[in-house]
């Protein structure tokens, strides 16, 4: 019988240390061993999925297959393993209190007092466990949070229990830490590190192996004397320096600091030896593209970094696959409607409108994409980014001056997006929309069906409003193909027009589906069709620099 072994991952000193990096990363590294493994985020807020957050309060939300409304560091386990997600993979605050919350409940306490120790912590014990099993080598669960965060305890203190449930040889406790560099000293400081191990063992977990994120290299002494202060061995402190070039350069940090091989040992893992020349191949095609193109995305909370992770990231596999750097122009739909799209837009060589909701900014997106339609610039929309691409030509081709979406002006004439019937009755915010994975059928030769080279194809979804097929036939006869359909025809879910170089968008999220080895084919067929419109630019610039000269 297998025994799953089992990889806590906490973090200290400060947030945004790329802890959800660290873990895809040795996830990745540990799968690329042979290793079957499982990936899982505890978040200690309250809400129960992040569904209901603001992208300001939260990022991205990242949609997993079977709906599932999560965390944007389960993008990075997606885009660096091959680990099957499911709910099971996100556990808030809010999601364990409401499981304790519905037993207790249905009196499946039996009459006791319900508390935090053991009820809460045997349900995120629970919640562990539902990872293991037969097929599961190693399951790696991540703690958000700061250790010493007062939602975090119950947490920490589960995992630290897990231990003595299953035996401390089947669970390695990794910490992920900053040391800073201070240029007025002119040295790293250990002492935030010291401190935030002190804050774990007073909880009683002793860390095994202390990730350390450094600006700077982390010197043999500074790594024994962390080694001393914090009760490890000094080849279990690891650097990873910050990275120069991409996220994707990670694992590569901790390879050379023997990351791996510290882990199959530690855990008595039997693991074949390392083979990562596509991902080294990979960084090489990053390293040195051979062409490049700039791409527009024009949305709402460009300013938040992390608001359009997904999307952003797969424009630079799209860049990787095709040996070519995408320069992303992030660009605030108000700044268009305020300067106009020939000021802001002028020169890009692609235009893409990412999802949303709410008014703000629409007015401006709607403007970028008559822009890229007008002057044959590619443009991509997604979700929202379909919805303005249909208001628009249906206000600028189709004549219908008074479209829109019912989600901003409910009794508009034509309402050319709306909710069916089945989101009518829906009171409820969280976890309501039309979520997950759907099938859907593409028209032959068109050219998503060129793209994706299939014709059935599964995509995830997180939206309310749908294309109103009350203006099929009109949009039809002005132009627009609908090459895209759930397989029983009802729902639109792509638009395209053939007469334009290329011009895509689509109900669907396909930027939760690419990986840097595997871009996404949509994003690959968009940035390809950018590149193109580049170099043709380029070429028909000096067709007309040579012309110039011979006249002269
Ligand atoms: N607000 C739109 C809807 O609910 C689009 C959502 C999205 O872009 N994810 O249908």
């Amino acid at each position: 019988m297998t025994q799953t072994k089992h990889i806590f991952v906490t973090g200290g000193v400060v947030s945004s240390l790329g802890k959800g990096l660290t873990c895809a990363s040795i996830g990745m590294l540990l799968e690329r061993r042979g290793l079957r493994v499982r990936l899982q985020k505890f978040d200690p807020y309250i809400n129960v999925d992040p569904g209901t957050m603001s992208p300001y309060q939260h990022g991205e939300v990242y949609v997993l297959d079977d709906g599932a409304e999560t965390d944007l560091d389960l993008g990075h386990y997606e885009r660096f393993t091959n680990a099957p997600l499911s709910r099971d993979c996100n556990y808030t605050t809010g999601k364990i209190y409401q499981a304790v919350i519905n037993k207790e409940r249905q009196g499946d306490y039996l009459g006791r007092t319900v508390q935090v120790i053991p009820h809460v912590t045997d349900e995120i014990k629970a919640a562990v466990r539902k990872l293991a099993g037969e097929d599961v080598d190693v399951v790696i669960t991540e703690l958000g949070g700061t250790v010493g965060d007062i939602e975090g305890r119950p947490f920490l203190e589960a995992i630290r229990q897990f231990a003595l449930d299953i035996g401390k040889q089947n669970c390695l406790y990794i910490h992920l830490t900053f040391v800073p560099f201070l240029k007025a000293a002119g040295e790293a400081k250990t002492k935030p590190t010291q401190h935030s191990v002190e804050k774990l063992r007073e909880i009683g977990i002793q860390p095994d192996i202390l990730v350390c994120r450094t600006e700077r290299e982390l010197t043999k002494d500074m790594a024994e004397k962390i080694a001393l202060f914090c009760n490890v061995e000094p080849r279990a402190v690891i650097e990873e320096r910050d990275k120069e070039f991409s996220i994707y350069e990670v694992p590569l940090s901790l390879v050379e600091n023997r990351l791996d091989e510290l882990i199959v040992e530690k855990l008595g893992l039997r693991a074949r030896m390392l083979d990562i020349s596509d991902w080294r191949a990979m960084l090489q095609r990053i390293k040195n593209p051979t062409h490049e193109v700039t791409i527009a995305v024009v949305g709402k909370y460009i300013k938040y970094q992390d608001a359009y992770k997904s999307v952003y990231e797969s424009l630079d596999h799209a860049g990787i696959g095709l040996s070519s750097r995408v320069v992303i122009r992030r660009i605030e739909a108000e700044d268009v409607e305020r300067e106009g799209a020939e000021r802001v837009l002028g020169g890009v060589d692609g235009i893409l409108v990412p999802g949303g909701f709410g008014y703000r900014g629409i007015p401006g997106k709607i403007e970028a994409i008559r822009f890229a339609r007008e002057r044959g610039v590619p443009f991509f929309g997604i979700c929202l980014g379909l919805q303005c691409a249909v208001i628009e030509f249906a206000r600028n081709v189709v004549g219908l001056t008074d479209a829109n979406t019912t989600e901003i002006e409910r009794n508009c004439q034509h309402p050319v997006v709306c909710l069916l019937d089945a989101q009518h009755t829906i009171t409820q915010m969280g976890g309501t929309m039309r979520l997950g994975l759907y099938p859907c059928a593409l028209v032959e030769g068109s050219r998503a069906h060129q793209a994706y080279g299939q014709a059935l194809v599964h995509e995830r979804h997180r939206h309310r409003y749908e294309f109103n097929n009350q203006y099929r036939q009109q949009f039809t006869a002005n132009g627009m193909l609908f090459s895209g359909t759930s397989p029983d025809g009802k729902l639109v879910e792509v638009v395209e027009l053939p007469a334009h170089p290329w011009f895509v968008a689509v109900q669907c999220h396909p930027e939760f589906r690419s990986k840097p080895t595997h871009a996404h084919p949509l994003f690959r067929g968009f940035v390809k069709a950018a590149l193109e419109r580049r170099e043709a630019k380029k070429k028909a610039e000096a067709a007309r620099r040579a012309a110039l000269l011979s006249a002269s």
